[in-house]
C-alpha cells in the first residue's frame, strides 16, 4: 500500500494536494490511503465541506517499510515520526529541501511556485488529466490559501493560471469572495484551546545544530489571536520545552493589511527579533511590518541568524 502524508499540523494545501493525487492514482488504479498527521483546521474544513469530500483518516503510525508519497514538506522534523524506517517513493513539493535523506531512488518534483497543488496541476496538465470538479475545487482552495488570494510576495504566474485554468472546472462563482469566506473560517479561534490554535501551522525547522519552531496565525482577525496573547505565551513555553527547539515564534499575520505582529517568548527571542529584523520588542509583542510569508521571508532570515 502507497500512504500519501503530508506535514504534521496541516493547513489547506498539505490536505488538499494528497486529495488530489490520491484522487488521480485511484485514476491510474494504483491503490493508495491518504493519511493526515493531526487535526485539520477551520479553513480547510471550510473547504472540505464546501467540495463535499470527507476528511482523511489521523493515522500517525505504519507498518516499517510501508511506502510512502510526501506532499508539501519534505523536511523530517515536520514528517512522520521515525520516518527512516519507511519508503519515500515520492516526494511533491514547494519547499526548500531541508532534512530529507532516502533509502531507495525516488520520484521527485519540487517547484519554487506558491503551492504544492499548483506542481500538481503542472503534473496533470503534462499528462492530459483532468481532476473532477470536486478536485478542482480543493487545488483552487489550497492556492488561495497558501498566496492568501495571490497577496503573498513572489506569487508566481504559474499560481494565478493554475487557478484559472482549475475553476473552468470548478466553477467557484466569486473567487475572491470565496477566499474570504476561506479566511474568515480560519480566524474563528474562539473555543479553541492554544494547543488547538497551534494546530493552525506550526512548523519545527532544522537550522545548523538548532531547532528553531515559527508557528503562523493567518487572520482576518488580529484580536482574535492577541486577545489570547497570555495564553498563547504559556503555551509557546510549554512547547519550547517538549520540543526542545532552541526559540519559538508565532507570527500573528494580518491578511487584509499584509502586516506581521510577532509574539516574542522571551530574552533569546528578543535579541533573535532585533538581530535578524531591526524589530523592538515590548510587552512580548514586535512589528514586523510586511513580512509575511514565512517560506520566502521569515525562514530564510532565521537561517540566517542561527545556522552560523
Ligand atoms: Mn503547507
Ligand atoms: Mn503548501
Amino acid at each position: 500500500m502507497l500512504y500519501l502524508l503530508w506535514h504534521q499540523n496541516p493547513d489547506t494545501d498539505a490536505i488538499c494536494a494528497p486529495l488530489a493525487w490520491s484522487a488521480y492514482l485511484t485514476d491510474q488504479g494504483i491503490a493508495n490511503t491518504p493519511i493526515r498527521l493531526g487535526d485539520i483546521n477551520n479553513e480547510t474544513r471550510f473547504v472540505l465541506d464546501y467540495a463535499n469530500i470527507t476528511e482523511p483518516k489521523l493515522q500517525t503510525t505504519l507498518n516499517p517499510g510501508s511506502s510512502l508519497v510526501l506532499l508539501d514538506h519534505n523536511d523530517e522534523a515536520q514528517s512522520i515520526p521515525n520516518r527512516d524506517i519507511y519508503t519515500i517513493s515520492w516526494l511533491i513539493d514547494h519547499h526548500a529541501l531541508g532534512k530529507c535523506t532516502t533509502n531507495a531512488p525516488l520520484m521527485i518534483r519540487v517547484e519554487p511556485v506558491w503551492c504544492t497543488c499548483t506542481v500538481i496541476h503542472q503534473i496533470f496538465t503534462e499528462r492530459n488529466y483532468t481532476p473532477s470538479k470536486q478536485i478542482a475545487i480543493l487545488m483552487i482552495s489550497a492556492i488561495l490559501s497558501d498566496t492568501l488570494f495571490f497577496r503573498s510576495p513572489t506569487t508566481t504566474h504559474a499560481d494565478r493560471d493554475a487557478v484559472t485554468a482549475l475553476n473552468t472546472i470548478a466553477h467557484i462563482p466569486n473567487l475572491e469572495e470565496y477566499a474570504i469566506k476561506m479566511f474568515d473560517a480560519k480566524s474563528q479561534l474562539d473555543g479553541l484551546s492554544p494547543d488547538q490554535i497551534i494546530t493552525t501551522d506550526y512548523k519545527i525547522f532544522s537550522m545548523g545544530t538548532k531547532k528553531i519552531a515559527i508557528w503562523v496565525i493567518e487572520t482576518t482577525n488580529p484580536r482574535f489571536a492577541l486577545n489570547k496573547k497570555k495564553e498563547l505565551l504559556t503555551a509557546m513555553a510549554e512547547r519550547k520545552v517538549n520540543d526542545g527547539v532552541d526559540a519559538i515564534f508565532i507570527h500573528i499575520i494580518d491578511i487584509l493589511t499584509e502586516t506581521n505582529t510577532t509574539l516574542v517568548l522571551g530574552k533569546e527571542e528578543e535579541q533573535a527579533i532585533q538581530a535578524i529584523y531591526g524589530a523592538h520588542t515590548q510587552d512580548h509583542l514586535a512589528n514586523l511590518g510586511d513580512k509575511i510569508s514565512r517560506k520566502k521571508q521569515l525562514v530564510p532570515a532565521c537561517e540566517k541568524y542561527f545556522a552560523r
